[in-house]
């Protein structure tokens, strides 16, 4: 499963588009997240006339998450007559897309995802992130290759550290912050130098970059999702 990476930045360092990410499955188009700069870039990217079906596994509703949701709906049920499939674990998503004018005809909800041709499994963690709104990360696996997508979280939960370390999970994508703070919404980089031993860091990537820290996270050992052009 290689994840084609939308942008890696943070909400407020918008120089590096909204973290996001997807993949092609033959004519099956499948998202992770489409934040405000999503739907503008995967335009560019890929062929969405060519595509057959489409889901978008949410991590939570912050607009660089979901900001261009409606529009990616809109335009696969007006234009092509197709629902996309939108996950995610808390109905507040229906209410969000209800309050932007998007009918419950347009998409098919569902709190997880269905079965579908990719094989792809999308077990949701809740994560800590925000106060006021449930988050999740994903345990993601398509038989083959087993991964860990944090979405935004100030913490790696407890299980997903172990199936990492030992080896059931392959690859760690992670919310990543050059700031921290008593109460944190992301997490600092200096907590996963704690958790991460320096020799699995390498099978850790970097998102949501709040500044161009690339640098900085990689002579700690760590590797950043790289961008599609
Ligand atoms: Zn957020």
């Amino acid at each position: 499963m290689k994840l084609n990476f939308l942008g890696k930045g943070s909400a407020f360092y918008p120089v590096y588009g909204n973290t996001g990410a997807y993949f092609l499955y033959g004519k099956e188009l499948y998202l992770i997240d489409c934040g405000e700069t999503a739907f503008d870039h995967l335009y560019h990217l890929v062929d969405l006339d060519e595509i057959e079906k489409v889901y978008v596994i949410l991590t939570h509703l912050h607009a660089d998450h979901v900001g261009s949701l409606g529009t990616l709906i809109s335009y696969f049920y007006c234009l092509r007559q197709m629902q996309v499939h939108v996950v995610h674990p808390e109905h507040t998503i229906v209410e969000l897309l209800t309050l932007e004018g998007i009918d419950k005809k347009g998409y098919v909800y569902t709190e997880r995802l269905p079965e579908n041709g990719a094989g792809l499994t999308a077990e949701p963690v809740e994560v800590k992130h925000a106060a006021d709104m449930k988050c999740y990360g994903y345990i993601l696996s398509d038989g083959e290759d087993c991964i860990y997508y944090s979405g935004d979280s100030s913490a790696l939960p407890e299980q997903v550290l172990a199936g990492f370390l030992e080896g059931k999970i392959g690859r760690i994508y992670h919310d990543t912050s050059t700031h921290d703070s008593p109460n944190p919404s992301h997490c600092f980089y200096g907590r996963l130098e704690q958790w991460i031993p320096a020799k699995e860091r390498s099978r850790v990537f970097c998102m949501h970059l709040d500044s161009p820290c690339e640098e900085l996270l990689k002579e700690k050992g760590f590797q950043i999702v790289e961008v599609v052009k």
